[in-house]
């Protein structure tokens, strides 16, 4: 970051951005790349780029444009939000979507779009998956947006390359500050013209950085080291999940790096008090734990975490 060679990137001039944005766009099989500072930031653009006002966009109703991006679209781009069921995998069903699509009549918004996105609370879909939900959106003539946050996890879990799992999405949003370890930022890549827009939209939502090379320059970082290494944050995470797993009252899922972890008859803030007093902060609501590895978890800290488990559910249940 600190050697970066920077430029202007408002004017366009900003060659490490550059460098950035054709590397990912080529990555996922698109034309044209755009670097923004959130994922957030990269929704959005790309439903304010793929939707006028009065407008619909269709998603899962636990996705995460959906649920939890503060009703942007509606909020900012006057785009009506038809949410649909997220099944266990993280798809939306066909017959859903097909339900959903409003008819061309004054009483609608109009569909527009599809949202899909993977992975979804830590489960991978897979090309052919994600491929039967983008073919329906283009027979109902809608265009199709993938919220690829976590994309990269789904590419090293399933072993399937990223331009297969962004096949056929006229546009993707990739994190860099997820899995990848990158301080910030994010990239949508789509076609050009598309980008064009979203380049307009990224100005008027505050997104406009000038010598954003520096940022650029930790993600070019985190393409080159930190994709392979995931399965390393996949392994500690199927090892967590094992551990809790023996441990009595606890139930662990497991997919890529998300483990969730439901604790029988605990009380939500009684226990996270508790690990907290041995060091290991965790969120619970209703005894239920999402707990996430990344490039920053050891096997040594799993193994740590996983004996203060240990220790508190001994400690509140004898
Ligand atoms: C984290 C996340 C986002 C938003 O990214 P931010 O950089 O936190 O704004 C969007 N979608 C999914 C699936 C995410 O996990």
């Amino acid at each position: 970051m600190a050697s970066a060679v920077v430029g202007d990137d408002v004017f366009g001039e900003d060659p490490t951005v550059a460098e950035l944005q054709d590397r990912v766009a080529q990555m996922l099989g698109k034309q044209a790349g755009l670097f923004v500072t959130s994922g957030t930031q990269s929704n959005l653009c790309a439903l304010l780029s793929h939707c006028a006002r009065g407008d619909e966009y269709i998603a899962g109703a636990d996705a995460h444009t959906f649920k939890y991006e503060g009703g942007g679209a509606a909020v900012l781009g006057g785009i009506a939000q038809q949410p649909v069921a997220t099944e266990a995998d993280g798809s939306l069903k066909l017959d859903e979507i097909v339900l959903a699509v409003k008819p061309d009549d004054p009483h609608f918004a109009q569909t527009r779009l599809l949202c899909c996105e993977n992975t979804f609370a830590g489960q991978p879909q897979t090309a052919a998956s994600l491929a039967e939900r983008v073919d329906l959106a283009h027979e109902l003539d809608l265009v199709t947006h993938l919220d690829g946050a976590r994309l990269w996890n789904a590419s090293i879990a399933l072993g399937e390359p990223l331009k297969d799992l962004a096949e056929g999405f006229d546009s993707v949003s990739v994190c860099l500050s997820k899995g990848l370890g990158a301080p910030l930022g994010s990239v949508l890549v789509g076609e050009r013209s598309f980008i064009e827009r979203a380049h307009r939209w990224r100005k008027m939502l505050g997104g406009g950085l000038r010598q954003a090379g520096i940022a650029a320059a930790a993600g070019i970082y985190a393409l080159d080291h930190n994709i392979e290494r995931l399965a390393v944050d996949h392994r500690h995470a199927n090892r967590l999940a094992n551990g809790l797993n023996d441990l009595t009252g606890v139930t662990a899922s497991v997919a890529t790096n998300m483990v969730f972890a439901t604790f029988d008859g605990l009380n939500d803030s009684l226990f996270t008090e508790e690990m907290l007093k041995r060091d290991v902060a965790v969120r619970m609501a209703n005894g239920v734990s999402r707990l996430v590895t990344h490039i920053d978890v050891s096997e040594d800290e799993i193994d740590h975490a996983l004996s203060v488990f240990a220790e508190t559910l001994g400690m509140l249940h004898g």
